[in-house]
């Protein structure tokens, strides 16, 4: 099985150029570079705080004072270049890495020069304190060069000779006592360089995979991005055809010139009411209107008045009718009317309502000249055992009638009206 890192990411993944996990390095090891050297003025506080009464005051302010010389550099170097752009980062990595380096060979120098410029010649606990302050202040400070073998070899070949030089130099006696330091030295530098190994690949490691992290973020951003947008286009085009379809479907019933239903659907309801009616029965009519003498408006006052007598028409019938009831034109100058809930009598009041409702419209022909009109109005009442059919020649049949006794008039379908005297 391949685990070489490389397999372990997506592999429509853009590769990252080596430059980049560079520059990510460099970063990671001024931000490293800025903590641990920030922690490093505790120490030198500490060591001038427990020697102040023993050593030589002098000696003691000069090495803090280069001390903490040498910290406030690395301190300010890894700030400055932490919040300098990233170009600048990475045109001028080569000066900053220069700069560090003599950072860091300075730090080894000044922990190298507590041996001897704090109480030289003395083997003390206070000595002892030193000594440890260094190993562990080694051991941190290599957390960050760690990450760059260079610095850090630097680092540890000036504290690993110096040590011991300043150690053979100035302490013989202890050297002599102690041989084994020598070899805990080297062996505590062997030790750290290959942790530092380790360090340098976890974090090269650690970097890559932030990265790739951050791609893949990205690309995850751009791609619910893109599908947020298809989301909304495909919202709007169905909404669109959602309209369109309405629309279509209203025209499929409307009639064109009234905006009435189409006689077609005002028909399919009155089954569907009448079926309704089979399973809960209540009162039911219907109107068929009709105007009077409609043909001698369009000779005496055009086609075009009598289209907009037709238009006003239905545009007055909601105005007397009900919310539920429905209407539709059944011909050319003839309305159909639905009324659910309607007895025999309130459909007669409807159908008078609506009569003289109409004969108050007044209408102007193309040459101005005022006239009215009047409608005739066979109501009926569903019956049990009727049906659409039946209903609809009821009304038919009384529409009939009130056109025989002189138009303009409202006549209720009585049973067993069949005959009709001639008009
Ligand atoms: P009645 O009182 O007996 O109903 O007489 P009428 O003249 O109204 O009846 P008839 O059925 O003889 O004439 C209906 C007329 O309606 C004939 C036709 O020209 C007219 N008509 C039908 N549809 C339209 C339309 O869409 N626009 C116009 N302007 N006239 C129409
Ligand atoms: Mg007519
Ligand atoms: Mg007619």
């Amino acid at each position: 099985m391949d685990t070489s890192p490389a397999s372990r990411y997506p592999e429509n993944l853009p590769r990252l150029e080596e430059e980049v996990i560079q520059a990510r390095m460099l970063r990671e090891l001024f931000a490293r570079t800025r903590e641990s050297a920030l922690v490093g003025f505790l120490p030198v506080f500490l060591i001038v705080w427990s020697h102040w009464t023993a050593q030589p005051r002098e000696q003691l302010l000069l090495w803090a004072g280069c001390a903490v010389l040498v910290l406030a550099f690395r301190v300010l170097l890894a700030h400055l270049f932490l919040v300098a752009p990233p170009q600048t980062q990475i045109g001028r990595g080569r000066l900053w890495f220069s700069l560090e380096w003599l950072g860091s060979i300075g730090l080894a120098g000044v922990w190298v020069g507590s041996i001897t410029m704090v109480g030289t010649g003395q083997v003390d606990v206070l000595f002892f304190l030193r000594l440890i302050f260094i190993v562990a202040l080694v051991a941190f400070v290599l957390s960050a060069l760690g990450i760059e073998m260079r610095l850090y070899a630097s680092f540890m070949t000036a504290i690993v000779a110096g040590t011991l030089w300043q150690l053979h130099r100035h302490y013989p006696v202890f050297v002599q006592e102690l041989p084994v330091v020598n070899w805990a030295f080297v062996v505590y530098a062997i030790m750290l360089l290959v942790r530092s190994r380790g360090e340098h690949r976890r974090t090269r490691e650690w970097v890559r995979a932030r990265l790739t992290q951050r791609k893949l973020l990205d690309q995850l951003h751009q791609n619910i991005q893109k599908e947020l947008h298809m989301h909304e286009l495909l919202r709007n085009r169905t909404q669109e055809l959602e309209a369109s379809n309405r629309k279509l479907g209203e025209l499929a019933i409307r009639d064109g010139l009234t905006g009435a239903f189409r006689r077609g659907h005002i028909e399919e309801e009155l089954r569907r009411q009448v079926k309704a009616w089979e399973r809960r029965p209540e009162d039911f009519s219907i109107l068929l209107l009709d105007i009077d003498n409609f043909k001698r408006v369009n000779d005496d006052h055009g086609h075009p008045a009598g289209d907009e007598v037709l238009r006003r028409l239905v545009a007055q019938l909601p105005e007397t009718l009900r919310g539920s009831d429905l209407y539709g034109r059944w011909g050319g100058e003839e309305f159909m009317v639905l009324l659910p809930g309607a007895a025999l009598v309130q459909a007669v009041e409807t159908a008078e309502r609506l009569r003289l409702a109409i004969a108050a419209l007044t209408f102007k022909d193309e040459a101005d000249r005022r006239f009215c009109i009047t409608v005739s109005i066979g109501v009926a009442h569903l019956e049990p055992g009727a049906t659409a059919d039946t209903l609809t020649e009821r009304a038919d049949k009384a529409l009939y009638a009130a056109k025989h006794a002189g138009r303009n008039r409202v006549v209720a379908y009585e049973p067993g009206q069949t005959q009709f005297a001639p008009l």
